[in-house]
Order: C-alpha cells, then structure tokens, then sequence
C-alpha cells in the first residue's frame, strides 16, 4: 500500500490553492509534477558541477561528464537495454520520433509503405508524413474501433512485405488504451519492418523492458516521467542505431571534421550533436530513481484504482459520454458532457482549482473519428487522490448547471 499524503508531501506544487481553491492536478498526461528530490538535483547541479561535458580535462567537466553517463547507465539499466550506448539523451518524444524519421529516408523508396495507427498523437504522425513526402513512400494506418482500441486484424492484412517501419504508441495519450505492442512487434519483424514505441505516456506508468519487448525503437519525455521538461529518451537497437545517418550535425558528433570529408564519432555521440541539456540528462536519472523508489508496479496497481474510481463517479452525472473505453486501459479519463464545449467545462472547473486538459489533446484523427470537436481529458497520477475525484465530480456537475 502507497502512503499517498507521504508522496504529495515530496511535491511542494500540489500544496498550493488556484483561485483560492486546493489545487487538483488532474493534467498528468500533459506533463507531471515534479518531486522535490528533483527539484533539488537541478538547484545542485548548477550549484555544484556545472561545466560543458565530454572535452574538458577539468575537474568539474569530468565531474559533470561522470554523473551524465552515470544517468545513462542508470536509464538503461531501468529499460533493460543490452548497451548504455542504445541510450541516446533528446530532447524529448517528439526528438527521438522525428531522429528516427529522418535518418529512415535511407532504408525507404518510393512505393514502400510507414505504419502509423489510427490513435497517434500528431508528433508520431507528422514526421512519418514528412518521411513518405521526401521518399514517396505511403503512410497506412492501422484503424481502430468504437472502443478506442486497435483493430489487429487490419492491422495484420496491412502488414505486407512493403512495410519499413511500423510506429505505435504504448499507451494513447486521449484515449488511455494500452496497445498490445508486444504482438505488433513480433508480426511486424516477421515482414521484416522495424518498430518504434512511442513511450510518452507508457514510461510514467509501466516497466519497461526493451529487451523481451524486441522493439528497434522506444521513446518518451522526461518531464512526463516527473523529470525536467527538455529531457527524453531514444533507446535504438545497436544493429539500428549503427546505420541510421546522423540527424544533426555539429560538435560532439564527430570523429574527424576536415573540408573534405567529416567522419562520425561512434555511438551514442553520433546522434548527440552540440552541446546537451546536460542537467535534464542527469535528472531525469533523479527522476526514475524516484519512480523506482516508489515502484511501478505500485504506481500502476494504485492509478488503476483511481481509474476504476473516477469511471464509476463521473459516471453519476447525466450526458456523459466517455471517449475510449478500451478494456485495457490506463488512467487517462476522456469525456463529454451532452452538447456542451469541453473548452468551457475546464474553463469553469479551473475556477475551482482543478487542471484537467481540453481540445484535442494533439491527436485531431482521433477527435474526427469520434465526431468531437475535442474532450475533457483528467489523467491521474499516482499522487492524486479519491477525494481529488469527488472534487472532480461536483466540478463538473456544477459546470452542466452552470452551461447546461
Ligand atoms: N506521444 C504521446 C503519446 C504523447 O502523449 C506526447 C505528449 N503529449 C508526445 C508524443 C509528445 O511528447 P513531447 O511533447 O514531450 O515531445
């Protein structure tokens, strides 16, 4: 059992009152709150070991040299990736997403086909379209049903010997499904195709292992993962990552730079042009210290719960339509109540301290597939609370008096 008031104790914001209310951080899908523990790694960061990293002999460049590679150690130990230098430091999902994109113009002609799925946010849909306009290759889509859950079926008779790269997310950040990746991975090596794993929303919830996943590519966002907005993480199979072309080019990523001919320095410095955001790098292995000393399995057994309590209690309130309803399923609660804009419902709940997301939640094919212009999306974390829901409840009640 979680002692829940010790966690909020460790996050300073959730003490706070918005417009003379308790705050109730029900964004967490959006971005995560952050743990003291983190915010101190930052504070002492600059205070203690700021310097440039990887080329200087002084003492605090090797101090900041060894606590980076130290988090990448660390952050490979935790996806259990076979090397540290599968571990590649971005900036974020959405990095990692358009590294992969571009460099895989090399292994994609015209008349090949990308893979996305009908429930991507717009950064794992984007740079694939990017991909298919400089190559001429066609994205497909794997589709979805009225659940909000991925058809596999479709998705096996779309999988054909055309298919290069297949890219998914785990876990959808609007509807909360939980895609079984392990499957899709497995169908698509047997055509041949590579697999990225859009980690965004898997990475604060699930325990990741790479290595009995079998996945080429798996990418998430620190600041998700209750670390530093800027930090992120690309895990590439080595075979993968030696020949995939540089993204950037500039300084650390070279091994010899002459006017004729540059030569690349081996991984992970390949991918890791300039200089980095070196302090979200080492505290972003803060951050999944802290989630580890919670325990993942403990966050996710106690978020479900928070999941089962919030579908039965909004339930209560009449109109309600629920946007995804996957049976596997994270805590990311999307709904509408009868006509009413989902824009003013959060306009109206934030008035009484709460944050939940409105719109379409970077994810526009999804809204068009539901016939809504957008949802009220409340995505818990494990330091929310039952009471935070029943504030949730008589919030949005209030707002259908209000509107209705
Ligand atoms: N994919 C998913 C599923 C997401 O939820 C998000 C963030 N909302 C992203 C990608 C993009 O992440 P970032 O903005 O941190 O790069």
């Amino acid at each position: 059992m979680l002692d829940i008031q010790a966690i909020r104790n460790d996050f300073p914001i959730l003490t706070q009152t918005v417009n003379g209310k308790p705050l109730v951080y029900f964004d967490n899908a959006a971005t995560s709150q952050k743990p003291q523990v983190v915010i101190d790694a930052i504070s002492n960061y600059y205070g203690t070991i700021n310097a440039n990293i990887h080329r200087g002999v002084h003492t605090l460049s090797q101090l900041a040299t060894d606590a980076y590679e130290q988090s990448r150690q660390k952050i490979q130990t935790h996806l259990n990736a076979k090397h540290n230098y599968e571990v590649l430091f971005t900036a974020g999902t959405t990095h990692g997403i358009n590294l992969v994109a571009h460099g895989f113009a090399a292994f994609v002609k015209a008349g090949d086909e990308v893979m996305v799925s009908a429930m991507e946010h717009h950064s794992n849909i984007v740079p694939w379209q990017m991909l298919c306009e400089r190559t001429g290759a066609k994205l497909t889509v794997i589709p979805m049903n009225e659940k909000g859950e991925l058809i596999i079926e479709e998705f096996e008779k779309l999988l054909t010997e055309k298919t290069k790269i297949v890219a998914v997310n785990h876990i959808s950040n609007s509807l909360g499904t939980i895609n079984p990746i392990e499957h899709i991975i497995k169908k698509a090596h047997e055509v041949g195709a590579a697999v990225l794993i859009d980690g965004a929303q898997a990475a604060p919830h699930l325990k990741i292992d790479v290595q009995a996943l079998d996945c080429d590519f798996y990418t998430f966002s620190g600041h998700k993962t209750c670390g530093p907005t800027g930090s992120g993480v690309l895990y590439g199979k080595e075979e993968w990552l030696e020949k995939l072309p540089p993204y950037q080019g500039g300084g650390e990523m070279i091994k010899e730079v002459t006017f004729e001919k540059t030569t690349y320095a081996g991984l992970p410095h390949k991918f890791e042009a300039g200089t980095p955001h070196i302090e979200g790098g080492i505290v972003l292995g803060t951050a999944i210290d802290y989630l580890n000393s919670i325990g993942l399995d403990n966050i996710m057994a106690y978020e479900n719960e928070l999941l089962r309590y919030g579908n039965e209690k909004l339930q209560e309130i009449e109109g309600i339509r629920f946007i995804g309803t996957a049976t596997k399923k994270t805590s990311v609660i999307s709904f509408n109540v009868g006509e009413i804009h989902p824009y003013d419902i959060g306009a109206i709940v934030d008035k009484m301290g709460i944050a939940v997301r409105t719109g379409h939640h970077c994810t526009q094919p999804v809204m068009n597939f539901f016939n809504v212009p957008g949802t009220v999306r409340a995505s818990f974390a494990f330091y929310n609370t039952k009471e935070e829901i029943d504030a949730l409840v008589l919030a949005v009640l209030k707002a259908q008096r209000m509107l209705g």
